[in-house]
């Protein structure tokens, strides 16, 4: 069943972060003209500004009793650039709930987190404004850093402006370690070269403030919860995979696979297209919940990891430069919107589909 005619996806995709925000904002109005007015809606200012001048901020926005014993967190751009397609899906959302296309089980809440990494999607960037990947800096860092293994060649792959050399490291790291050593030495997190891609920081980021703040102010802990973090660019195009980085055997691990069955992928079991990393998101929620909760990444694919690699790569060349800000994001944008939100109008619509997919049965009143 198509649960609402998706019109054009160029309907929900924006390639501006000021135009993405808008139109979330005006969604959540025709919302509240239909009685549900969000509850409590919290606005992160972000000190630093977007490409065209325009202000930075992550929306936290609660959507339904206050008092729900369980609660649907749907988020958006921990990766700066993939926030134009998770921004349109939490536009699309709305649209559902507006058009009762979807409805929220009773003693059911949704929180939408709108753009945890503004100044990443404002600038079409991965990382933030520290050149952190948000998605690696929730590590503790009152004890000794994280060290990829074999570093030496890992900093080669990640920092190396000669392709041909690049590729040589990549082949003898691949040779060394094997398809998921590799994978997790590379994608996993580095902590070393902030001008390099998969950098977790040295330090909370804005956006790790910003979820810590969440959690507190949203008083999340101890009810159940069932987080969605919305990402593209990994996996097969237009699939959108349910990662659980749960430990294996575990309450929340059985939580997800009641949701979700088989579809549900384990890095810790080996099948997930994604690799066991450091410093996600998901343990500062993780560290919050209760046995019937889960936090799962939400993952569209589009290109190969070969591509991703060479994209991110490329990119962090280009901003280690001396040119001007502008002059930056002029010349790495197209690629980064190409790889993290392609303009092709099958990829859209299954992204969007998908989402409902997964928003339809977990408010189907079966899986809390
Ligand atoms: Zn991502």
């Amino acid at each position: 069943m198509i649960p609402v005619a998706l019109g054009s996806p160029d309907n929900w995709f924006e390639k501006r972060f000021s135009y993405a925000r808008r139109r979330l904002l005006d969604h959540l109005s025709e919302l509240e003209e239909q009685g549900l007015a969000p509850e409590y809606h919290e606005i992160f200012k972000h000190p630093q500004q977007g490409p065209y001048g325009e202000s930075l901020a992550t929306d936290a926005i609660w959507l339904g009793s206050l008092s729900a014993e369980n609660v649907i967190v749907l988020g958006s751009a921990t990766h700066g650039a993939e926030g134009y397609a998770g921004s349109a899906i939490q536009s699309f959302i709305l649209h559902c709930l507006t058009r009762n296309k979807l409805r929220l089980p009773p003693n059911c809440a949704l929180v939408l987190v709108h753009a945890l990494n503004p100044w990443g999607m404002a600038w079409h960037r991965r990382c933030d404004e520290q050149g952190i990947d948000v998605n690696r800096n929730f590590i503790d860092f009152s004890q000794p850093l994280p060290q990829p293994v074999a570093y030496e060649l890992v900093r080669e792959c990640l920092t190396e402006p000669d392709e041909v050399r690049r590729e040589k490291a990549l082949a003898s790291l691949l040779d060394q370690l094997g398809q998921q050593g590799f994978d997790e030495a590379v994608f996993g997190g580095q902590y070393h070269d902030p001008l390099a891609p998969f950098y977790g920081g040295q330090q909370k980021s804005f956006s790790r403030e910003v979820t810590e703040s969440v959690l507190k102010q949203f008083a999340l802990a101890g009810r159940n919860l069932m987080v969605i973090d919305l990402h593209t660019g990994l996996g097969p195009w237009g699939y959108g995979e349910l990662i659980c980085d749960h430990p294996i055997d575990t309450p929340q691990e059985a939580f997800a696979m009641k949701a979700f069955g088989e579809s549900v992928a384990m890095p810790a079991r080996g099948n997930s297209f994604s690799a066991v990393k450091e410093g996600l998101l998901d343990y500062a929620w993780h560290q919050v919940m209760s046995e019937r909760s889960c936090f799962l990444t939400l993952e569209f694919g589009t290109y190969d990891s070969r591509a991703l690699l060479k994209t991110l790569v490329d990119e962090h060349l280009v901003w280690a430069g001396d040119s001007d800000a502008k002059v930056k994001h002029g010349e790495s944008y197209h690629r980064m919107m190409q790889h993290f939100c392609p303009n092709d109008i099958y990829w859209r619509q299954s992204v969007l589909f998908k989402s409902w997919q997964v928003m339809d049965r977990l408010c189907s009143g079966d899986v809390f």
